[in-house]
């Protein structure tokens, strides 16, 4: 059992989920239940079915943690997912709020042969189109040091990174006022609060919600003086 496409959808699922999800700790069964919208119960069966393919490290207790193995897997459907997403808005024209629901179900079906011809495609890009890294072929992942807008002192100037991809409608919003990656912006003023944020991107003057704000990761840039 080498190759991805002996192990099930769902075993990848929940793979890439545990991945997600784990941050260098341990996940409980009622996150993963949680953020997969399933029982307790079928998390619990699926942990001991994946730590018998010694995928996962787990212990009703403690909760559960990838093996380097299960790592490997997870990161593999992770790249192939971002370069699917990529490769729907640059190739195909696809909006930036549709991308993720397609690349989640494509994701389980491409192969490693495909995956390297979307690379060599893009120009072996670095990022997807919400600003995630893509892993390497070896299973390497770039960190960025990134923070949410809301954090963001007034008077700063950014560069957003990322936008989180679990909200469609929002990120929909957000390409349309053209709040996407690699795009700078500059908090001019915050209220207080959690309060409306007013913001300065391309000459223009916008208001934000403190929650959508909270929505967009950015780089904050040096001050200039
Ligand atoms: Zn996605
Ligand atoms: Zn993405």
């Amino acid at each position: 059992m080498k190759k991805n496409q002996v192990l099930t959808q769902s075993v990848q699922d929940y793979l890439k989920t545990i991945y997600k999800l784990q941050d260098d700790g341990t996940v409980s069964t009622t996150e993963i239940a949680k953020d997969m919208g399933v029982s307790g119960a079928s998390v619990t069966g699926m942990l001991k079915r994946l730590s018998s393919m010694s995928l996962v490290d787990y212990n009703s207790y403690k909760g559960v943690k990838l093996t380097t193995r299960g790592e490997r897997i997870a990161l593999e459907v992770i790249r192939h997912h971002r370069l699917i997403e990529l490769y729907l808005k640059e190739e195909l024209g696809y909006k930036l709020d549709r991308v993720h629901e397609e690349a989640c179900k494509l994701e389980h079906f491409i192969s490693e042969e495909f995956a390297e011809k979307i690379t060599n495609k893009l120009g072996n890009p670095k990022f997807d189109p919400h600003g995630h890294p893509i892993p390497t072929k070896e299973g390497k992942i770039h960190f960025v040091n990134e923070v949410p807008l809301s954090e963001v002192e007034a008077g700063k100037e950014t560069v957003i990174t990322r936008l989180s991809d679990t909200d469609q409608k929002l990120l929909g919003y957000l390409e349309e006022i053209g709040l996407i990656p690699n795009v700078k912006v500059s908090v001019i003023s915050k209220s207080p609060f959690n309060g409306p944020i007013s913001i300065k991107h391309a000459d223009t003057e916008k208001v934000i919600g403190y929650e959508v704000a909270g929505k967009i990761f950015v780089e904050v840039l040096p001050s200039k003086n």
